[in-house]
C-alpha cells in the first residue's frame, strides 16, 4: 500500500508530527544495504587507488571508470527496467548517493551523469527519445552532460544568449552560442543543452550528440578542487539539431532546468554525507595517532569538541535528509497511483519538497565545509600538506557552495518557495502566522520541568513561532520590495533551515529510543548540543532580522516574545560534546 506523507512540502513550519510518521536511515531494508554496499565496495576498489591519477587528468581514466560503474550496473540504480535500470526508489537512489560521495571528482563525474545529465531525458523525453537513449545512460555506453551556465548566465540562468533557429526545410534546429563550467563536458556523449529558440523570452531544451560537427571546447578549466572532473567550455557554432531532439515542449527549458535542479539539490545533499563519513573517519584515525604534549591529539578537549560537532553535522544532515527523501518517494509513489505519468510523478514529487531540498543543499553543503576545515585543523602542518588526505578533502568541498544553484540562491529559493506556498494556500503558513501575530502577548516560554522530548518539541514549536512571527512581518512592511531585502531574507532562510534539521533529528532520536536503540543517551547528547546551538542560531538570525525591519517602540514586543520563544537553561554542553566524541574516538570510525 502506498503511504501518504504526513506533511507536504514546507508545511513542516505549521505542524507537529510523530516519529512514526518520518523515515530514518535505521530503517533500510536489506536491498538497500546490498545496494549501498556495492557502491562503497566500487569506490575502495576501482577508485580509491586513482585519486592523483584522475586529479591530474590521466587521459581516458574518469569515462573508463564511469562505464565500468555502467557495466556493474552502478549508473542506472534509479533508472527504470524497461531501460536496463535497476528501478529502485528515490530513497534507494539517495543512499548510493551517499555511498558514491566520498569519491572526490569521481563522485561529481557520477553524480552529473546519473542525475542533471540524465534525468531531463529521463522525466521529459517522448518514447522515441526514451528508446533511443535510455539504456545506452543507464549502462554507461554513454556519458552525459548538462549544459545551462553560460559566460553571462550563471545564477541568473534564463538570460542565457544560446540560439536555436529552425531550419527552413523545418528538419533541424541550428545551435549557436557557448557554454561554460559543464561538468563532464570533455568526454560525455550526450549533452541536455539548453537555448532559446528565435526571440522566446525563455529557454528550450534540446538532446544534442557531442559528435555533431559544430561543437568545439576549451581545454579543462584548472580548479580549486575537485580536479580530476572534466570541466569545459563548450561551443556551438551552426550545430544541427534534428527537430525531433528538442526535449519536452518549446520553451519549457527553463523549467527542465529547475525541476532537475531541485532533484540535483536533494541529491548533493545526500552525497556530501559519504564525503563526511570520510572526513570524520581521516579525523578521528589521526588525532589518535598523532603525540603532542606525551599525549594523543584526540585527548585534548579542544579536539574533542571538533570531533563532536563533525558527529552531530553529519548525523542532523543524514536525519534531516533522509526524512525528505522518504516525503518525496511517498508523494511519488501517489502521484503514479493517481494515474499521472512516470515523468510528471517524478517531478511534481520533488517539486512539492523544494523548500526542504533547496535547504538540504545548504545546510549539507556547509556542514561538510565545515568538516574539513576542522579535519585540516585536526591535522595541523599536514593538513596543509598534500601529502595528507585533509588536502583533497578540503578543496573538493568547496564547490558544493557554488553548483547546483549557489547557496545564497538557495537561501533565497527556501523563503521564496515556503511564502509562495502559503500565498497559494498550499500550507496555511499566513493564516497561522497572522495568528501569532495578533496575540503576540500571549506567547510563552518552554516549561522546561516535563517530558524529554515534549520538551524538545516545545522548544522546536516555539522556533517555527519566530519564523510565523517574521514571514507576515516582513510581508507587510516591505510587501514587494521584500526581495529586494536579501539580508533578511538570509536571516530567515537560516532560521527555516535549521528547524528543519534539528526537527528531523529530534524525530530520529525519538524514533529511536522507540527501537530500544542502544546508546540511546549518546543521542540525547547529540540531540541536546543541536538544539541547544539551533536556538542561539534562530535568535540570532532573528534578532538581526527584527531589527532590520522595526524601529523604535514597535521592536519592544518583538523582542520580548523572541527572547520568550528562544529561552533556553544552561547545561553542561562541554560534557556532552566530550561524550559524543569519546565513542567516536572508541569505535575508531564513525559508526553512530
Ligand atoms: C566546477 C563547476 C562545475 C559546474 N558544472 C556545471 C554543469 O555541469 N552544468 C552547468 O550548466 N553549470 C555548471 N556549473 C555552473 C554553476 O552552476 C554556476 O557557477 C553557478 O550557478 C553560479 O553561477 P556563476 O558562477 O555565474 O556565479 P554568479 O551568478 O555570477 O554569482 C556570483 C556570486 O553572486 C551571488 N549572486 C548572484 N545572484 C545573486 C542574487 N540574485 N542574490 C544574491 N546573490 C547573488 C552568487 O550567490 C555568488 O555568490 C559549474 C560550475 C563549476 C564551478
Amino acid at each position: 500500500m502506498v503511504t501518504k506523507p504526513a506533511i507536504v512540502g514546507g508545511e513542516f513550519l505549521l505542524k507537529e508530527i510523530t516519529p512514526d510518521q518520518i523515515f530514518i536511515p535505521e530503517e533500510f531494508d536489506e536491498e538497500q544495504r546490498l545496494i549501498a554496499e556495492s557502491c562503497i565496495d566500487f569506490v575502495e576498489t576501482e577508485v580509491d587507488p586513482y585519486f592523483d591519477a584522475l586529479d591530474n587528468h590521466q587521459a581516458g581514466l574518469m569515462p573508463s571508470l564511469l562505464k565500468k560503474a555502467g557495466v556493474m550496473g552502478l549508473l542506472g540504480i534509479s533508472i527504470p527496467e524497461e531501460f536496463e535500470g535497476f528501478g529502485q526508489s528515490f530513497v534507494t537512489n539517495m543512499k548510493a548517493n551517499e555511498a558514491m560521495g566520498s569519491a572526490y571528482s569521481f563522485s561529481v563525474a557520477f553524480m552529473a551523469h546519473t542525475g542533471i545529465g540524465t534525468l531531463p531525458l529521463l522525466y521529459y523525453g517522448n518514447s522515441m527519445q526514451h528508446h533511443k537513449y535510455m539504456p545506452r545512460l543507464a549502462t554507461g555506453e554513454m556519458l552525459a552532460a548538462y549544459c545551462l551556465t553560460e559566460p553571462g548566465a550563471g545564477s541568473d540562468a534564463n538570460a542565457g544568449k544560446t540560439k536555436a533557429v529552425l531550419s527552413d526545410d523545418g528538419s533541424h534546429y541550428i545551435l549557436n552560442g557557448q557554454k561554460m563550467w559543464i561538468t563532464n563536458g570533455g568526454f560525455a556523449d550526450l549533452l541536455t543543452v539548453f537555448a532559446k529558440i528565435d526571440n522566446d523570452r525563455v529557454l528550450s531544451a534540446f538532446l544534442v550528440e557531442a559528435n555533431t560537427p559544430g561543437i568545439t571546447m576549451n581545454p579543462e578549466e584548472h580548479k580549486m578542487g575537485i580536479k580530476g572532473s572534466s570541466t569545459r567550455q563548450i561551443f556551438f557554432n551552426d550545430v544541427k539539431v534534428p527537430v525531433e531532439n528538442l526535449l519536452g515542449k518549446r520553451g519549457e527549458g527553463f523549467r527542465i532546468a529547475l525541476n532537475i535542479l531541485h532533484i540535483g539539490r536533494i541529491k548533493l545533499g545526500a552525497t556530501v554525507l559519504g564525503g563526511m563519513r570520510r572526513a570524520i573517519n581521516n579525523s578521528v584515525t589521526y588525532s589518535g595517532e598523532r603525540k603532542q604534549f606525551g599525549s594523543p591529539l584526540s585527548d585534548f578537549g579542544a579536539i574533542k569538541f571538533k570531533l563532536a560537532e563533525q558527529v552531530i553535522l553529519l548525523f542532523s544532515t543524514e536525519s534531516a535528509v533522509y526524512r525528505a527523501s522518504k516525503d518525496i518517494q511517498d508523494t511519488i509513489e501517489n502521484n503514479l497511483e493517481e494515474g499521472k505519468s512516470y515523468g510528471e510523478a517524478n517531478i511534481e514529487g520533488v517539486a512539492e519538497y523544494e523548500p526542504e531540498c533547496a535547504l538540504l543543499k545548504v545546510y549539507g553543503s556547509e556542514s561538510l565545509d565545515y568538516i574539513v576545515d576542522e579535519m585540516v585543523q585536526i591535522f595541523g602542518g599536514m593538513g596543509f600538506s598534500s601529502e595528507a588526505p585533509a588536502d583533497r578533502s578540503y578543496r573538493d568541498s568547496r564547490i558544493n557552495r557554488i553548483f547546483e544553484g549557489t547557496n545564497e540562491i538557495n537561501r533565497l529559493i527556501t523563503v521564496d518557495s515556503v511564502m509562495k506556498k502559503g500565498l497559494k494556500h498550499r500550507i496555511a503558513l499566513f493564516e497561522k502566522a497572522r495568528e501569532i501575530l495578533a496575540h503576540i502577548d500571549l506567547l510563552e516560554a518552554v516549561d522546561f520541568s516535563g517530558d524529554y522530548y515534549r520538551i524538545k518539541k516545545d522548544q522546536i514549536a516555539n522556533l517555527k513561532k519566530v519564523v510565523l512571527i517574521l514571514l507576515p512581518l516582513a510581508q507587510d512592511i516591505f510587501q514587494r520590495k521584500l526581495m529586494f531585502e536579501e539580508e533578511i531574507l538570509m536571516n530567515i532562510s537560516d532560521a527555516i533551515m535549521n528547524i528543519y534539521v534539528v526537527e528531523s533529528t529530534e524525530l530520529r532520536v525519538e524514533k529511536l529510543q522507540m527501537m530500544d536503540k542502544k546508546q540511546i543517551e549518546l543521542y540525547k547528547d547529540m540531540l541536546d548540543v543541536l538544539t541547544h546551538s539551533t536556538v542561539q542560531k534562530v535568535h540570532q538570525a532573528a534578532f538581526d532580522a527584527i531589527g532590520s525591519i522595526v524601529e523604535g517602540e514597535q521592536l519592544i514586543p518583538l523582542v520580548n516574545a523572541l527572547n520568550k520563544l528562544t529561552y533556553a537553561p544552561a547545561f553542561n554542553v562541554k560534557e556532552s560534546r566530550r561524550r559524543i566524541a569519546n565513542q567516536l574516538i572508541d569505535d575508531g570510525m564513525y559508526k553512530f
